[in-house]
């Protein structure tokens, strides 16, 4: 039986702050939350006929039933990139097997490497150009200045709707600022060399990492699933069907040892649980889990009240972000 205690690390990280305004509630409301959200999203992707469609359909059925046996829950999981459900386990058991960056590293910088915004039809070649300049930084600075750098890296993309452009970028963690230095200057020339000086230092930040909720930030690359507009909903298939089959999360160095494990089965402990032996199946017409008595997991109340915490702190971590310094 695999043990997955993982997102509760995660919750707690995300809800930290607000533990002292809410007694300590069950995962029912957050689970229906997100199960709403990655229908919504993957029912908008399933509508496109896009190549991906088949997976957009396996999504649709991700953590559709809950089997209750006692306190643990069990179900299905997609492990697809645009699931809410499976990022968010996908994150916490990455942070798990990377936390060590943390604790071994004195100084661990956090680092973004971007370059200009590219069209649609250059997104996947621009993948690959990335992949080869972070190779080659590595690479060059071993050879020059003898450093073998540990870290790791993840991929991100955002969509600009006014201009109908990508912004492919890098989150990388590496150990001190100088070597963080060392991989933009490496990163910057290569893009300057053959892209035309098309990097821009300003998009390239450097902040060393204090906390574990910055280390929750550098996995978070692929959660933004609220799309409001088709154009959008079409841009996140796109930027998938590009990075199909690749490993956006990707260690280096010593790193490359620890193996994140994705399994179809996921189970989940709930200490509060009422113990008993029940099957919740997701009914997205009531936007929830209900048992065949017609009883639900989370009322409504539960999920709006989660979701309102969700917005209130989307809010205040946006405040902190651009208060004044
Ligand atoms: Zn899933």
């Amino acid at each position: 039986m695999c043990e997955v205690s993982a997102p509760h690390l995660l919750d707690t990280l995300e809800t930290s702050g607000y533990s002292s305004l809410h007694k300590p509630s069950t995962p029912y409301a957050r689970w229906t939350f997100r199960k709403i959200v990655t229908f919504e999203n993957s029912s908008k992707l399933y509508a496109l006929n896009s190549p991906l469609k088949e997976s957009y359909g396996k999504t649709l059925e991700c953590g559709s039933i809950l089997m209750q046996d006692g306190d643990t829950f069990h179900f299905w999981k997609c492990r697809k990139k645009w699931c809410t459900t499976c990022q968010n386990i996908r994150t916490a058991d990455l942070i798990n097997g990377y936390k060590h960056l943390l604790e071994d590293f004195k100084d661990p910088q956090m680092l973004v490497l971007t370059m200009r915004n590219c069209k649609g039809r250059e997104l996947e070649s621009q993948y690959k150009k990335m992949v080869h300049a972070f190779k080659l930084a590595n690479r060059n600075i071993k050879k020059t200045h003898g450093i073998q750098i540990d870290g790791i890296r993840t991929w991100e993309c955002t969509y600009n709707t006014q201009e109908d452009t990508y912004h492919p970028h890098f989150n990388v963690i590496v150990e001190g600022r100088e070597v963080a230095e060392l991989i933009r200057s490496y990163w910057m020339d290569f893009w300057n060399k053959r892209a035309h000086g098309s990097s821009r230092i300003f998009c390239q930040s450097i902040r060393p990492i204090a906390t574990q909720k910055d280390m929750v930030e550098a996995f978070k690359y692929s959660t933004k699933l609220s799309v409001e507009h088709k154009e959008e909903v079409k841009a996140q298939d796109w930027i998938f069907q590009c990075t199909k089959g690749k490993r956006l999360a990707q260690p280096f160095g010593k790193l490359k040892r620890v193996k994140i494990e994705e399994k179809e089965h996921h189970e989940e402990k709930v200490e509060e649980a009422e113990s008993r032996t029940e099957i919740w199946f997701y009914e997205n017409d009531f936007k929830t889990y209900r048992n065949s008595y017609g009883e639900c997991l989370a009322s409504d109340e539960e999920v709006n009240n989660y979701k309102k915490e969700r917005i209130a702190k989307k809010r205040k971590k946006h405040e902190e972000r651009h208060k004044p310094k």
